[in-house]
């Protein structure tokens, strides 16, 4: 489609940072809402797998974050009794593959940058409270102050997880996960270079340290730390939270500094988890991306790769079809495999490692690491864990993934 389009994206997180900027910089005309008064962004670290760098190599940013994050070659996870629950190389699938996690706070900065330098317009300061339709089919956004924007083409929901404004594409609800987290930024004390690391006490418990690089350039080293906690539990963890110190200890000794320099319980933030998945990202002018679309539990560490994957197919679907309803049926189809595996997948493995279940955690200690011996299956799971499955006997390159049309650049 050749046609200069007025575009409305709401939520400047990873989603909304990447799709108006590249929308921007095709030639549309794009304004981004978003409520904070100051764009920012929240919680700790995240892995960026091959198919996200693949994507931000698209977007000219894949260095400027390689220079920042920490390059991740190794997932390992062991339980209290010593037992190995994976121990999975990015290598097993192709020499050099590796993941790179980042504080949000660098992946938020890089994004920001290429935003700002895009052209794209800003709003912040404006919560969008709902999208009317006008006569003309244009949309406008209400805010929550009552004031109206004029009318845009399209409109883009990428206000995360909790979206209040997904119902306007579709009809389900987000179900919360039973178990969040807390998190914190703490100095990367080389506890595990080059690896995501967790402890398990079967599935009730999980501690996990990620080493992620510099927030800013320059900046010291950091790991994000996190520990699996009910929401609902959260005053009773804060209210114990020396005893809980001296559990991380007992679970990993190496940690006793680590938590031993955390002031109190405001030290971490508590994350809750949820999930959804969209059956049709998009009604009328209203497209859903990121979380707004499909959220799940961290377990897998695909969201943020996800959505950077939405922003690619939805701008290149704008650029190959013929019209707007054209694009958002060839956006949704583009996404459709691998959203659906990495939705199925993240709501059947969360359990395993958080929940109350006795027998599920006693399986995935009796299987999980075995799985692997089968060099077909240790590949199907190194191929789950960098993101390149489409199906349960399907997968794609990371390029390919971030270029479903294969337009290039
Ligand atoms: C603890 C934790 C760990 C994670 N670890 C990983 C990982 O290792 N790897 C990975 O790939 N993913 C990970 N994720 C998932 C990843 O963070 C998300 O998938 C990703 O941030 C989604 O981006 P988004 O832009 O869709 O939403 P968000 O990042 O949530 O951004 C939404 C934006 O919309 C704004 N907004 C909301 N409502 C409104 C409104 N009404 N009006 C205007 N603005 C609004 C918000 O202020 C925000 O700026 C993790 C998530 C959590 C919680």
């Amino acid at each position: 489609m050749e046609r200069r389009l007025d575009i409305a994206v709401i939520g400047a997180g990873v989603a909304g940072l990447a799709a108006g900027m590249r929308l921007a910089r095709t030639r549309h005309r794009v304004t981004l809402f978003e409520r904070f008064p100051e764009s920012r962004p929240v919680g700790s670290g995240l892995m960026l797998q091959p198919t996200g760098l693949a994507a931000l190599a698209r977007l000219g940013l894949r260095a400027e974050i390689e220079a920042l994050g920490a390059r991740i070659d190794r997932l390992h996870g062991v339980t209290d009794r010593g037992a190995q629950v994976f121990d999975l190389g990015y290598d097993g699938l192709a020499p050099g593959l590796h993941a790179v996690a980042v504080h949000r706070a660098a992946l938020h900065g890089v994004l920001w940058r290429g935003f700002a330098a895009s052209g794209a317009g800003l709003e912040t300061g404006r919560s969008i409270a709902g999208i009317e339709t006008l006569a003309d089919g244009r949309a406008a956004l209400r805010d929550t102050e009552g004031l109206m924007t004029p009318g845009f083409d399209l409109v883009l929901d990428a206000t995360g997880a909790t979206s209040g404004l997904r119902a306007g594409a579709c009809d389900r609800q987000a179900r919360p996960f039973a178990y969040g987290a807390v998190w914190a930024s703490v100095p990367d004390i080389g506890l595990a270079p080059g690896m995501l690391a967790q402890r398990y006490v079967a599935a009730r418990v999980m501690l996990g340290w990620l080493p992620v690089g510099s927030a800013v350039p320059g900046g010291p080293p950091l790991a994000a730390f996190f520990w699996s906690l009910k929401p609902d539990g959260h005053a009773a963890w804060a209210a114990g939270f020396e005893p809980w110190r001296e559990a991380v200890t007992r679970l990993w000794p190496e940690m006793a500094p680590v938590v031993g320099a955390m002031p109190g319980p405001e030290a971490l933030v508590l994350a809750r988890y949820m999930h959804f998945t969209a059956r049709r990202p998009f009604r009328g002018p209203l497209a859903l991306l990121g979380d707004a679309a499909h959220a799940t539990s961290p377990q897998l560490g695909q969201g943020a790769n996800s959505t950077l994957l939405d922003a690619m197919a939805l701008s290149d679907a704008l650029e190959e079809a013929p019209d707007i309803a054209a694009a958002l049926t060839a956006y949704a189809a583009a996404r459709r495999a691998h959203v659906r595996f990495y939705q199925m997948a993240s709501a059947l493995m969360t359990p395993f490692f958080q929940s109350d279940s006795g027998m599920l955690s006693v399986l995935r200690d009796l299987v999980f690491d075995r799985l692997k011996i089968l060099p077909p299956l240790r590949r199907e799971m190194v191929r789950t864990l960098a993101g390149l499955k489409t199906g349960l006997f399907s997968s794609a390159t990371p390029e390919r993934l971030a270029d479903p049309f294969g337009r290039g650049g």
